[in-house]
């Protein structure tokens, strides 16, 4: 079967790990008698100066187009006003829900034994909503000023705000969410992470939204819930207790990193960003401009992506096979990159190009 699908290679050591990603999913397609044509654009900072945005109007309508994108990390400047790329896709599009598996694959080095989690973290609200206010600005003087004279809290005049909204229509559906790839993905047990006991109104209303949802899937999939500082401390004493967590946004953003340390590193975790309309797949990691161009970095987290894009569009077998070969090529630890070898600077390490080649051959 033939799938177009839009390609972003993204900017500092997007390129490189995207063209070492394109490569492995052609080779795994093309094994399993799957065609793919890609409609590759840039996007970030780099084409600002061309068409007065970071993210052009004619990337996000292929990306509706073609339902199925795939991407490179894309830097976000601090401090230049520029709005985040990957944020803004994820709001244009509705992606409201950020998957992140983090399975340990034999060989790479860590602490731990098995993790095998799946991470879904909202995606659109929380604190990631953007409507922010600088301080000692008239518009945000308005701002405590209301909420001053509507609360027995005061904020002092000085303050900077950032809003927090979380509503029951994002929280049903990011949980309905999980719940639905437990029943798709023989999951056993959704763990709701929040922080109700201090903030009561929204993480209050995430937590029975979230309890809501689960009556609907009792006796089929199992529900909990933790707050997310003593789950942080259980992730790391006793990972293998988790099977699926949910989030609002921040934690998720959170945690995410935390699971990967548990899996080996950012250099292994891959991830999606999904709603009812598109999918943008993407490694959790961002795009590392110390090693640009140094063909250092490891592949894995994107080529990893590719597997969950090629699920997403119901090409198991191609899946199965990109995923076996990276685990073969992990398990090896020959042809690895430098954050899979024992010592981090082990002269045997092979860059990224070289680490994608032994991926294809293991097909
Ligand atoms: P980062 O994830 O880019 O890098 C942090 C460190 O993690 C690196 O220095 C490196 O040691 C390690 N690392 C990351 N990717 C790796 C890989 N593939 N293989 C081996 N090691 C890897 O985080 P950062 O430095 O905080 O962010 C850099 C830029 O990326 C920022 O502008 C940030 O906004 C952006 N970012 C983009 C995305 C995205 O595109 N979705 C996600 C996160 C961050």
């Amino acid at each position: 079967m033939k799938h177009r699908i839009t390609f972003i290679p993204g900017d500092g050591v997007g390129p490189e790990l995207s063209d070492a990603a394109k490569r492995c999913i052609e080779a795994a397609a093309a094994a399993a008698g799957v065609e793919i044509e890609w409609d590759v654009f840039d996007a970030g900072i780099d084409v600002i100066e061309k068409y007065g945005t970071p993210l052009p109007e004619h990337v996000l309508a292929s990306i509706k187009k073609n339902k199925v994108a795939i991407k490179g990390p894309i830097t976000t400047p601090i401090g230049t006003g520029i709005r985040s790329v990957n944020v803004e896709l994820r709001r244009a599009l509705e992606l409201y829900a950020c998957l992140r598996p983090c399975r340990l694959y034999k060989g790479v080095r860590t602490r731990y034994d098995k993790v095998d989690i799946v991470i879904v973290r909202e995606n659109t609200e929380d604190l990631y909503a953007g409507v922010e206010f600088d301080p000692n600005t008239p518009d945000c003087k308005k701002v405590i000023e209301n909420i001053n004279s509507l609360s027995k809290k005061q904020i002092r005049l000085d303050s900077a705000i950032s809003i927090k909204p979380i509503s029951k229509f994002g929280t049903e559906r990011v949980v309905r969410f999980a719940f639905e790839y437990a029943l798709k993905n023989n999951r056993k047990k959704v763990t709701c992470v929040h922080k109700a006991n201090i903030m009561k109104a929204t993480d209050g209303l995430f937590l029975a939204t979230a309890r809501e949802v689960a009556e609907r899937y009792a006796g089929k999939i199992a529900f909990e819930d933790r707050l997310v500082d003593n789950l942080c401390m259980q992730l790391v004493q006793r990972p293998e207790e988790y099977d699926m967590l949910v989030f609002p946004n921040l934690y998720g953003d959170i945690v995410s990193d935390l699971c990967a340390g548990l899996v080996g590193g950012l250099g292994v975790a891959p991830g999606a960003n999904i709603g009812d309309d598109a999918a943008v797949f993407e490694a959790t990691h961002g795009s590392a401009p110390k090693y640009k161009g140094m063909n250092k970095v490891n592949p894995t987290a994107l080529i990893l992506s590719g597997v969950l894009m090629l699920r997403h569009i119901g090409e198991d077998k191609a899946a199965e096979r990109l995923e076996n070969a990276v685990k073969r090529v992990i398990s090896d630890g020959k042809y690895v990159t430098y954050d899979l070898k024992a010592e981090r600077n082990d002269p045997t390490a092979v860059g990224t190009r070289e680490m994608a080649e032994a991926i294809i051959k293991a097909l």
